[in-house]
């Protein structure tokens, strides 16, 4: 299992990563995969930022009968390594996409018989709405997670661009481009941030012709979106590995 510490100081760590189950058609995991960032934001509480694919296929028609990943485990294993005896506060997903909100109920419903509390499943607003997957199939949150067959998941109140993180240091930035509800961590004293896409597709031509032409909602905002995050004196860990090295 692949785990960092991203952030420490003398009271322990502060922000770990745990790299979840995540296949591509041509690489797979764990040369691919998603970030789950673990961030402490009280004294004994965390918050989860994104929460993986539930199915390991890419592809809507085969995932069922691909199998399952075990996400859920690694981030419950990681919590048990780094934070033991602590409560998650909230999922945060980065956006609404599967390969990072899919696998949130699971994740909700294990915490919930393991430590007795419910942590509710936030997005921003945006992406809370009914959207257009690949720009033409009706999509929303809650039909990925009614096609993945759960029974119960509990979504909390909408997140606010600046919201502040527990007492974490970081705040939650919107960052609307690869879909019009996407967020950012940015923690402007240890000037880190915690985000994705958009790096990506300056990074690899063929990413953002792809993401531009089928995927990206909100294209006109791109320019202001990394006007807003881009600081060229920060440390930036994205949300998939293969653009780490970027
Ligand atoms: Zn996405």
């Amino acid at each position: 299992m692949k785990q960092e510490t991203i952030l420490q100081n003398k009271e322990g760590p502060q922000v770990v990563r745990v790299l979840l189950e995540f296949n591509l058609p041509l690489i797979s995991y764990p040369d691919t995969g998603v970030w789950c960032y673990i961030i402490k934001t009280g004294d004994n509480t965390v918050s989860i930022f994104d929460a993986g694919p539930k199915f390991k296929s890419l592809l809507p028609f085969r995932r069922k009968y691909s199998g399952e990943t075990n996400n859920t485990d690694k981030i419950i294993n990681t919590l048990d390594d780094f934070f033991p005896g602590y409560k998650v506060d909230q999922i945060l997903c980065s956006h609404y996409h599967y390969d990072h909100a899919e696998n949130a109920p699971d994740l909700q419903n294990r915490l919930l018989e393991l430590h007795g509390n419910l942590a509710p499943i936030r997005l921003h607003a945006n992406d809370l709405e009914n959207k257009k997957a690949f720009k033409f199939m009706k999509t929303h949150v809650e039909d990925l997670f009614k096609h993945a067959e759960y029974d119960k998941w509990h979504l909390g109140n909408s997140v606010e661009d600046n919201e502040n993180l527990g007492n974490s240091g970081f705040v939650i930035v919107h960052t609307p481009g690869h879909t019009s509800g996407a967020i950012s961590l940015v923690n402007n004293i240890e000037k880190i941030a915690i985000t994705g896409w958009w790096i990506e597709e300056q990074s690899s031509p063929f990413v953002k012709v792809f993401q531009s032409t089928v995927v990206d909602e909100d294209t006109k905002n791109f320019a202001a979106t990394i006007k807003k995050i881009k600081r060229d004196d920060y440390k930036y860990y994205f949300l998939h590995p293969q653009v780490d090295k970027y």
